[in-house]
C-alpha cells in the first residue's frame, strides 16, 4: 500500500486530494493512504483508530460540498481499488469502490450490451463508492430512481477496520430496531415527521427499511465502501431525447403537459432563462435562441412504431404551445444525444471552472449552490420564490437541473467576500423555504461540510444528536 506523511508534504505533492469541485479551501491531512485491496484497506483504518487518527474517505473527488475534503487527520484514497466482475446472477455486477461510471457503462457495453446501469449524476468520473455515499441521482432518476435503487450489497469496512457484508433483504429493521451479528442491536433516530421523497441530508431513516439503505447516502462517515453488487437494467429499444428552446410561460405549460402524459419519460430537465446568456458568454457556443429557457426530456422507446406515435405526441403538445419544431433539438441515437448531454453538462462544469478561478485569486470563494429540492406540484410556486431571493443579492446566478421531481440547483458566482456572504444568506433563504413546502436542503449532493449547517433547519437538535450518535456507534463496532 502507498501511504505518505507530512502535511506539507501532502499539500506539495499531492494537492488534488485536499479539494473537490467545490473548490472548498483549507483541506489539509498529515497522512494519505492509497490501499491496494481491502486487506490493506482495513489494516490502515484499523490502525487509524488505534492511533486516534480521524478518516476522511476519498473517491474521485467530484463531490460538491466538500465531503471529501480532510481537516486533519488521514486520507484513504480509494482510487486503487479496480476491478468489475460478473455474478451468478446475469443483472448484477461486483464493483470495486475506484471504479467510476464511465468504466462501469463501459463494462456493460462490452460484456452486457443488452443492460446498462442507470444512475447518471451527470459527473461520469465519479467513483462508484462516493456515488453510493451520496445516493447520486441525475436527470434520469425520474424514470430510474438514484443510486439507492440499484445496490444489491455492499462490503463495508467499519471505522475499526471491521468488515460488513450488507445484502439487501438479509437484515430489515423493526419499527426502528435491528439486532445485526455484528453491529448489536441498532435503534434508528425517531423522526419528528417523515423524510422528503427525493433527499440526502442526513442519514436515510425510515422505520422498516432495509439496513443496506443505512449506509447507502451515509456520506462517508458510515466506514468505507469497499465494493458494491450493483443492479443493471435492461436497455430500452432506444432512446429519443429533446431539448425545447422556448419561454418560460410556455416552460411550465409543457412540463405540467408532460408530466400529465403517459409518456415513458427518463428526465425532464430544466434550464432556467439566465443559462443560455451565460453560457454564450462563458464559452464559444451559440444555441438556436439566446436568452429564455431549455425543457430537456428523454423518452424510452420500446420499437419503432412507439417511436412514431411518441414523435406525433410531442409534436401535437409542442404545437399546441406555440413552439416551433425549429427551436427544439432532437436526439436518436448515441452522437446525437451526445449534443443535448454536452449542452446540459457545460453548465455546471462552467459554473464550477469559473468558481474555481475565482477562488485561485480569492480562497475565501468557493462553491455556493443550492440542492434543495420540493414536492414536484410546488416547483413553479418555489421556482419564483427563488428567483425573488437571488435577485434581492444583485450576485450572478444561473437555475437549472431536475424539475420533473421538484428538483433545481441555483448557483450563484459570487466575485468578492462581501458578495460571498450575500450568496451564502441566499442558499440560507432559499433553503428555509424549501422546508417550509415540506421539502429537503439537499436531495442529491449531500451535505459534506459545506451544507452541514443546513440540516439544523430541516431537522430538531434531538433528531441531528440522535443521527450522531447512532454513527458513533456504529462507528465503535
Ligand atoms: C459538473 C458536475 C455535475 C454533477 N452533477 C451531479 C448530479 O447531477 N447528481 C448528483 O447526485 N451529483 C452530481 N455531482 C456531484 C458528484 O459527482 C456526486 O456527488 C458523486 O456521487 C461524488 O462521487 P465521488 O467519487 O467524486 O465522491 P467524492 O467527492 O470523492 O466523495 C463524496 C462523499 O462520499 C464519500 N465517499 C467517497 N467514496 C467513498 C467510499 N468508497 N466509501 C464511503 N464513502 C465514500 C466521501 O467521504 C464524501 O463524503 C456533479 C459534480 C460535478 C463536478
Amino acid at each position: 500500500m502507498r501511504t505518505i506523511k507530512g502535511t506539507h508534504f501532502i499539500q506539495r505533492e499531492h494537492p488534488e486530494l485536499l479539494k473537490d469541485e467545490s473548490s472548498l479551501s483549507g483541506g489539509n491531512c498529515q497522512v494519505a493512504a492509497w490501499p491496494s485491496d481491502q486487506t490493506e484497506a482495513a489494516e490502515y483504518m484499523k490502525e487509524c483508530l488505534e492511533d486516534g487518527v480521524p478518516v476522511t474517505v476519498s473517491g474521485a473527488r467530484t463531490g460538491i460540498t466538500g465531503g471529501a475534503v480532510p481537516f486533519g487527520g488521514a486520507v484513504v484514497s480509494t482510487e486503487l481499488l479496480k476491478g468489475i466482475q460478473a455474478t451468478p446472477s446475469a443483472n448484477i455486477i461486483r464493483v470495486q469502490a475506484g471504479e467510476t461510471l464511465d468504466s462501469v457503462q463501459e463494462y456493460c457495453k462490452t460484456e452486457k450490451p443488452d443492460m446498462f446501469y442507470p444512475p447518471d449524476p451527470t459527473e461520469t468520473t465519479a467513483s462508484i463508492g462516493g456515488t453510493i455515499a451520496t445516493n447520486a441521482s441525475g436527470a434520469g432518476s425520474y424514470r430510474y430512481g438514484s443510486t439507492r435503487r440499484w445496490v444489491a450489497g455492499l462490503k463495508v469496512l467499519l471505522l475499526s477496520g471491521r468488515e460488513i457484508n450488507i445484502n439487501r433483504g438479509d437484515h430489515r429493521f423493526s419499527r426502528g430496531k435491528l439486532k445485526h451479528p455484528v453491529l448489536g442491536t441498532i435503534t434508528l433516530p425517531n423522526l419528528d415527521k417523515p423524510q422528503p421523497v427525493k433527499n440526502a441530508a442526513g442519514l436515510y431513516i425510515l422505520p422498516d427499511m432495509d439496513l443496506i439503505d443505512l449506509f447507502i447516502g451515509s456520506d462517508g462517515k458510515l466506514g468505507l465502501i469497499v465494493s458494491a453488487d450493483l443492479i443493471l437494467s435492461r436497455k430500452p429499444h432506444a432512446i429519443a431525447s429533446f431539448a425545447v428552446f422556448c419561454n418560460e410561460d410556455q416552460f411550465w405549460e409543457l412540463r405540467s403537459d408532460l408530466i400529465s402524459s403517459s409518456l415513458p419519460m427518463r428526465e425532464l430537465e430544466a434550464m432556467a432563462e439566465t443559462c443560455l446568456p451565460f453560457l454564450e458568454k462563458n464559452t464559444e457556443k451559440s444555441y438556436p435562441q439566446s436568452k429564455g429557457w431549455v425543457l430537456f426530456t428523454s423518452i424510452d422507446v420500446a420499437s419503432e412504431e412507439e417511436l412514431d406515435i411518441i414523435l406525433e405526441t410531442l409534436e401535437m403538445i409542442l404545437e399546441e404551445k406555440g413552439i416551433s419544431i425549429d427551436n427544439t433539438w432532437g436526439g436518436f441515437d448515441e452522437k446525437e444525444r451526445k449534443r443535448l448531454k454536452e449542452l446540459r453538462h457545460l453548465l455546471p462544469e462552467t459554473v464550477n471552472r469559473i468558481i474555481s478561478n475565482i477562488s485561485s485569486r480569492n480562497s475565501m470563494i468557493h462553491k455556493i449552490s443550492t440542492d434543495t429540492a420540493v414536492p414536484p406540484e410546488k416547483l413553479e410556486e418555489y421556482y419564483r420564490t427563488m428567483k425573488n431571493i437571488l435577485l434581492n443579492t444583485g450576485v450572478e446566478y444561473v437555475i437549472f437541473g431536475h424539475s420533473g421531481q421538484g428538483h433545481l440547483h441555483a448557483n450563484l458566482i459570487p466575485e468578492n467576500s462581501d458578495q460571498l456572504l450575500k450568496a451564502q444568506r441566499a442558499v440560507e433563504l432559499i433553503s428555509i423555504e424549501a422546508v417550509k413546502l415540506g421539502g429537503t436542503v439537499s436531495a442529491e449532493h449531500g451535505t459534506g461540510k459545506l451544507k452541514a449547517p443546513l440540516l439544523r433547519l430541516m431537522y430538531s437538535s434531538r433528531e441531528l444528536n440522535d443521527m450522531n450518535l447512532l454513527i458513533q456507534s456504529i462507528s465503535s463496532c
